[in-house]
């Protein structure tokens, strides 16, 4: 079944990445200023940079970003290649307008949109075989954590994306964010968070039957204040940002950080 999915990905490499979720924030004026600070504030540095942008501001941003290694992404994908599906918008749209990323499974669609762990998988799909990198988010609720599961949780997942995308798993990225600590200015301490992404490296491990290291960022109230501390973290490879990525002066401290934090082991 594996060898006949279809995944073009065009890969990641050890350099770290930050991306940015602008959820549902923005306007054509207020994008114009943030993309281009963000554009000269992270010249010469040596990890990717990304910014998820509402879908209206794809072909906006894509016109932006030209000529600047800023890469794009989308904060959804539809499971479908196309038709009657009011609403969605398809990896190839997506594609269209030079998108490298989709977030897919966003604790934020998972709980307002009912998002089950059998629909990001196929979102994940979707993405890849487009070429597009799935950004697959998994995380824990802060009752979950207090009930011990969070290793089960986001195992599970996991395990989803893993079932349906078998070998292309090679090409996604992870991005673990407990929900408890998304946009509520808590975020896990680095040993909290490296003991997820631990668990998460030996699933990936397991499962992937390509020698490549496969992405994990950490996402939940990372700022320019932890960000070091948090990319220190021997599993940690790179950041998925909300509201500090909304401003410029923000994002380019935790940008600097993952600069500095050099390539992934
Ligand atoms: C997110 O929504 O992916 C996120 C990490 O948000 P924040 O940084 O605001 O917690």
């Amino acid at each position: 079944m594996w060898a006949r999915l279809s995944c073009r990905g065009e890969g990641m490499n050890r350099k770290r990445l930050i991306a940015g979720n602008w959820k549902m924030n923005g306007s054509v004026v207020a994008n114009e200023a943030l993309v281009r600070a963000v554009i000269a504030g992270m010249e010469g540095v040596n990890c990717r940079v990304a910014v998820c942008v509402p879908a209206p501001y794809l072909a906006q941003v894509q016109q932006l970003r030209a000529g600047s290694s800023l890469e794009l992404g989308a904060q959804d994908v539809s499971a479908h290649a196309q038709g009657a599906y009011t609403g969605e918008v398809s990896a190839a749209m997506l594609r269209e307008f030079g998108t490298r990323y989709a977030i897919v499974g966003h604790s934020e669609r998972r709980q307002y949109h009912a998002e089950s762990d059998a629909m990001v998988a196929d979102k994940a799909k979707a993405a890849l075989a487009e070429g597009i990198t799935p950004i697959v988010c998994v995380g824990e609720t802060l009752a979950e954590r207090e009930g011990s599961r969070t290793e089960e949780v986001v195992k599970r997942q996991l395990a989803a994306v893993i079932h349906v995308n078998g070998h292309c798993i090679s090409e996604i990225v992870v991005a673990y964010e407990p929900v408890w600590a998304i946009g509520t200015g808590k975020t896990a301490t680095p040993e909290q968070a490296q003991q997820v992404h631990a668990v998460l490296r030996a699933q990936l491990r397991a499962a992937s039957t390509r020698d490549s290291r496969i992405a994990i960022l950490y996402g939940g109230s990372m700022n320019a204040a932890n960000a070091a501390s948090l990319l220190a973290q021997p599993d940690i490879d790179g950041g998925l940002i909300g509201g500090a990525s909304l401003k410029a002066a923000d994002f380019l401290q935790i940008i600097a950080a993952a600069d500095q934090a050099g390539a992934t082991p």
